[in-house]
């Protein structure tokens, strides 16, 4: 009979038995970026491994399911915290010695199933009739979408893919394109996993038990895969028992007119495939708008920084201006300053949710001081400020 194998949950994510829940809750974020399906699709060791890490973090991220795992190297829904800090004290676990006084204090832990013999406890006879009560202590221990096999529908989840759409398509609308991966029934198997027929259970190998460390110490338990039948069904050759495949497709869809950075579209029903006759899931494209080197785009408003000249501010004028319509003309008020805002109405970005609204553009002036160059500006210049003493910094240097 072969033993499953004793985990070491904080090799598998990579911490010190010393972690803290803070170490324990960063190290499984990162593994889960890395191993995560969805970015390993048709990865069956990514997926192992993510499975393995979830398990890890499952038992390590909850503080009483850790203590027990501590203590014996295993952990069971059934061992309460109080049992396993009693058995801490009382010296049974991983590394301890197992002298007289530790048996006798006695914990109150229910040791029937237990073999403390280093053989196989097929071999060691007597504690048959206690193992029964450990027979679903592992049950969790394996691999839970294989459980959720033998159940009813199960939804498909949700995909997300981020698009990348330019300034322009953003604003007037168009069609975007790209590939999306989404899991798809198995057409072989119509999303059962397998094809009738049994095979040996490769868990057991046929014994209908395992026998599980815990420790020093090793016992029985009905194997959980196979139900303790020795068999299983045979997986369906395609998608090896998943129900599912991942298919790459092709994908189009319409950008409304003035849809926003940021936004998200739904897809219904375009999400993974449901098992068992179970929903699609919905697909979710989050819209990623370009810039423009020129406008800048907020909302529905654009904004945009106009450089004009001393007199075409201090005189006032009309001038060009560029929207993305096209040339418009804006007024200058005279006496306009520098840094001083101007809204055009309407000149904006056409709402995708209210018909017929628009944005508005607004101009952020800026004056731009002229380079003197010839002796006849200097003098103009000269006369200019004879003409107007005034000290632009008066009213700062009367709060000072
Ligand atoms: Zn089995
Ligand atoms: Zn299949």
């Amino acid at each position: 009979m072969p033993p499953t194998q004793h985990k070491d949950y904080y090799a598998t994510l990579g911490i010190k038995k010393t972690a803290s829940s803070e170490d324990i809750r960063k190290a499984f974020r990162k593994l889960a970026r890395k191993y995560h399906p969805d970015v390993n699709p048709n990865d069956k060791k990514s997926e192992e491994k993510f499975k393995e890490i979830s398990e890890a973090n499952d038992i390590l991220s909850d503080e009483k399911k850790r203590k027990i795992y501590d203590q014996f190297g295993f952990y069971s829904d059934q061992i309460d915290p109080a049992t396993a800090e009693a058995a801490a004290r009382g010296g049974y676990g991983p590394g301890s010695s197992r002298g007289a006084t530790g048996q006798q204090q006695g914990a109150p832990f229910d040791f029937g199933g237990f073999d403390f013999s280093e053989e196989a406890p097929g071999a060691a006879g007597g504690g048959q009739q206690g193992w029964g009560n450990f027979r679903d202590i592992f049950s969790g221990m394996f691999s839970r979408d294989r459980a959720a096999q033998a159940e009813g529908p199960q939804p498909g989840t949700d995909l997300e893919y981020q698009v990348n759409v330019d300034f322009w398509t953003a604003i007037r609308g168009g069609v975007a394109r790209l590939e999306i991966q989404r899991q798809e029934v198995c057409a072989t198997c119509h999303g059962r996993g397998t094809m009738g027929g049994t095979q040996t259970c490769p868990e057991c190998h046929g014994t209908g038990q395992v026998t599980q460390m815990g420790g020093r110490m090793k016992f029985n338990i009905q194997c959980p895969r196979c139900g303790g039948t020795g068999k299983v069904q045979n997986p369906c050759p395609t998608c090896h028992g998943e129900g599912v495949l991942y298919r790459t497709e092709p994908l189009e869809f319409r950008i409304k007119p003035g849809t926003r950075d940021g936004q998200r579209i739904r897809l219904a029903g375009k999400g993974n495939a449901g098992l068992h006759g179970g929903a699609p899931g919905d697909l979710y494209l989050i819209i990623r708008a370009g810039t423009h080197p020129v406008f800048m785009r907020t909302g529905d408003d654009i904004h945009l920084t106009l450089p004009v000249t001393v007199s075409e501010a201090a005189l006032g004028s009309r001038i060009d201006v560029p929207t993305i319509d096209g040339r418009a003309q804006l007024r200058i008020p005279p006496g306009t300053q520098s840094g001083q805002k101007l809204r055009m109405r309407e000149r904006g970005v056409p709402s995708a949710t209210k018909e017929g609204a628009r944005g508005d553009e607004i101009v952020t002036v800026e004056v731009a001081v002229p380079q003197v160059r010839d002796e006849r500006s200097r003098e103009i210049l000269k006369e200019f400020a004879k003409l107007n003493p005034e000290d632009p910094r008066e009213s700062i240097w009367a709060k000072v």
